[in-house]
């Protein structure tokens, strides 16, 4: 909390070169490479960061193969080139995966026609990734024994990469990274709008967890407010080249299916690619892709249905997977990028996924369209230009802002691992626990083994249920800049994605935590969480998320946002 409080307080003392309104993948980007280049940059996010969209992907990293049916290669090209990056720099975040790809009879594709498709996927990737493999029904039994191969006519298997641990912490990750090289970044700080004033934009902004409005100086804004990129210009009067349309897209989480790590990918009913993707000890099912009008959506009854007719449909499970089996859901919306003038009417399916970047020169205003987790090395690289061009000094233009620490460091803290029995300490968990806290904090992880050194109770499972330990949650403490409860349990770490909601309620460790997190304020903190909607199980979020949706139509407006002008 006193990291946020002081970059709040910087926000009121400082003068900034850009201020970045939003921290979900492309703000969290932006500002990571804006901060390692040495640009003064601050950040807000009126949420959690990565609490919107950025939380609610497929956590894939991918180069776009479905893109290859409506022949945008330049595209497909573009993801592919990010996804071979993402997986050199960042080796134990972003893995390559194989996707199994059955094909049913009947398909608009023979598979041997998508199996040549998944060649010249392969060579537009530069081959960096493992061959595709041609597979006929049996084989696909062989490989995958849950899958109902009866109506098929064979499939292919592919290579892409998946984030191992989550969207969320990937995002927070860079919005670390940019905290340590100087960022004011500062959660749960809303924009209101901003104006011009001579050659600097002042930002009313307001502080949400206690209501205090103040005003933020910058030479220039980068609106990085993914679906609500469109509302916040109208706020501060920018008027852009694209605008946004929505399309929503929704997960399942369940127990693991299958005990392989490869992404199971299907035809769902609707034509559309539909995915089983291994979480650790759970799978996670999904995705939907609905037009909606308004960015503010929620999981339906006719979702849930969607996704579990069309997974029983496709697998041979002992017992088909029915809503009592949902852990937890995920529903969020792809903001995509048209031109404003084409008033959005293009067949929503078939429009591009690109990320564009309108420049209001005269302004100093950027605003982020559209774009994908996987993309985002190109938007820090992009916005950083993007900034210069507008004449603010970029005095490490050559920094590379983004990776993992330098081998060196990954071998001595693997090294100081085994000689304290780190693993061994561990013995049940899913995976290995250096390779976990290297992956999750990576040089931070050191200072994780000096405090087990110094007491091994840190080393303890604090909430029960989870593989989470005791210094993890100190370390969070420290540097994650948790301001509610849920920003630890489903964003810095998945607890609240992979355990339910009653079971987290009822975790006698969870009070621990939140003295470590909060101190003082550890019981309003807990109040808090154990009235807010998170807290509640996936039937009764339903049922109250139903009661709200009859009493929200015509009212799109949730947010203080609309309310400022
Ligand atoms: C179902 C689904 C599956 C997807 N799967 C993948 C995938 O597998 N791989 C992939 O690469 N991409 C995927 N995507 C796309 C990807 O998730 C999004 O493109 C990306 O997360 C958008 O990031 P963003 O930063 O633009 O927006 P967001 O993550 O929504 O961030 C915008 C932030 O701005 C903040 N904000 C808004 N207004 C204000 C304000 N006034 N003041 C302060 N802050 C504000 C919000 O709180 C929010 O945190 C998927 C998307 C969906 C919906």
């Amino acid at each position: 909390m006193h990291l946020r409080k002081h970059n709040i307080d910087r926000h009121q003392q400082e003068d900034f070169d850009v201020l970045v309104i939003g921290g979900g993948i492309n703000g969290a980007a932006s500002a990571a490479a804006l901060a390692g280049k040495g640009v003064k940059v601050a950040l807000i996010d009126r949420g959690d960061f990565a609490s919107s969209t950025s939380m609610h992907s497929s956590n894939l990293v991918w180069g776009g193969i479905k893109y290859m049916e409506s022949h945008d290669f330049p595209l497909v090209r573009k993801l592919c080139k990010s996804r071979n990056h993402l997986i050199k720099h960042f080796p134990s975040t972003v893995q390559e995966i194989r996707f199994l790809t059955t094909i049913a009879s009947g398909f608009r594709y023979h598979p041997r026609y998508l199996w040549a498709g998944s060649w010249l996927y392969w060579f537009i990737g530069n081959g960096f990734t493992k061959i595709p493999h041609y597979l006929s029904s049996s084989d696909i039994k062989a490989r995958e024994p849950i899958i109902d191969t009866a109506g098929s006519v064979g499939g292919f298997e592919y290579s892409d990469a998946y984030l191992h641990d989550n969207d969320a912490r990937f995002v927070f990750n860079f919005v670390r990274s940019a905290m340590d090289r100087g960022c004011a970044a500062a959660n749960y700080v809303e924009s209101l709008g901003a104006k011009r004033e001579g050659q600097r934009w002042i930002i009313q902004a307001r502080d949400v967890m206690t209501g205090t409005s103040y005003e933020i100086r910058a030479k220039v804004v980068v609106n990085a407010a993914g679906p609500y990129v469109d509302q916040h210009n109208a706020l501060s009067g920018e008027r852009t080249e694209h605008q946004h349309v929505y399309s929503k897209g929704i997960h399942l989480i369940v127990p693991q299916l299958t005990e392989h790590r490869r992404v199971l990918a299907f035809f769902a009913d609707d034509g559309r690619l539909f995915f089983v993707i291994p979480m650790g000890r759970r799978t996670c099912i999904g995705t939907t892709d609905t037009r909606v009008d308004s960015p503010d959506v929620q999981v339906t009854d006719d979702d849930i249905r969607f996704v579990l007719d069309n997974i029983n449909k496709r697998l041979t499970l002992d017992t088909p997977l029915t809503r009592d089996d949902i852990i937890s859901t995920r529903c969020g919306v792809r903001p995509l990028a048209v031109k404003a003038s084409s008033g959005g009417d293009r067949d929503f399916l078939q429009l591009s996924r690109k990320h564009v970047i309108d420049t209001d020169a005269a302004t100093h205003h950027l605003s982020i369209f559209g774009g994908k987790l996987t993309d985002c090395l190109n938007v820090g690289d992009e916005i950083v230009a993007a900034v210069k061009e507008l004449g603010v000094e970029v005095p490490y233009g050559d920094y590379v802002w983004y990776g993992e620490p330098h081998r060196a460091v990954r071998e001595e803290f693997f090294h100081q691992a085994r000689l304290l029995g780190l693993d061994e300490m561990a013995p049940h968990h899913h995976e290995a626990l250096s390779t976990r806290l290297w992956r999750r904090y990576g040089a931070q992880a050191l200072d994780m083994l000096e405090e087990i050194r110094e007491d091994p109770r840190q080393a303890d499972v604090l909430i029960e249920g989870t593989e989470y330990l005791r210094c993890e949650i100190r370390q969070a403490q420290r540097r994650e800049m948790i301001t509610c409860l849920e920003d630890f349990l489903r964003r810095r770490s998945k607890i609240s994605l992979v355990v339910k909601a009653e079971e987290i309620r009822n975790a006698p460790g969870l009070r621990e935590a939140c003295e470590i997190l909060f101190g003082d304020e550890a019981d309003a903190k807990l109040d808090e969480y154990l009235a807010s909607a998170q807290a509640q199980s996936v039937e009764e979020r339903l049922s109250a998320d139903a009661q709200a949706a009859d009493s929200q139509v015509n009212n799109p407006a949730h947010s203080e946002t609309l309310k400022w002008r």
